[in-house]
């Protein structure tokens, strides 16, 4: 049976980041300066290389991928909880390279900004907060 609250959207926040910086922390740090603890996050634009985890569920830990080269954002879709204490964004990312094709996974830190829009929209609700779940390795929500 699903967990879940009912959540308000209060504020939202639109704007690009900046060229060279690291994706994940641009997004992350938004969140901080806003004190955004609940909420969604999504953007679009181009990246210089990038940096993306696919999660083994036999290993329980995340392989990554990188790609130095420059990549579309086709998609960056994710959400903002709480991790000990602080904001912490999960989100996943499509890319598309020169010929269209697609990749996509978790985003990771390593991840260079060439240009991003997004927008942050930051919700009333009860607090969504991170701790490590045994069944999967992850550090799921304790709802
Ligand atoms: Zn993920």
């Amino acid at each position: 049976m699903a967990i879940y609250h009912e959540v308000t959207p209060r504020r939202t926040f639109m704007g690009k980041l900046k060229f060279g910086a690291d994706l994940l922390e641009e997004l992350t740090a938004v969140c901080v300066e806003n004190d955004i603890r609940l909420g969604r996050v999504e953007a679009l634009g181009a990246v210089r290389q990038a940096r993306i985890g696919y999660y083994d569920q036999q290993a329980k830990e995340y392989d990554f991928h990188e790609m130095d080269e420059p990549l579309e954002i086709t998609k960056l879709i994710g959400n903002i909880s709480l991790r000990d204490g602080k904001p912490m964004v999960h989100a996943h990312i499509t890319l598309a390279d020169s010929e269209g094709n697609a990749y996509g996974g978790h985003l990771a830190p390593g991840t260079i900004i060439f240009a991003t829009e997004f927008i942050i929209t930051a919700y009333d609700g009860p607090d969504f907060v991170r701790e490590y779940d045994k069944p999967t390795g992850l550090p799921l929500w304790k709802l």
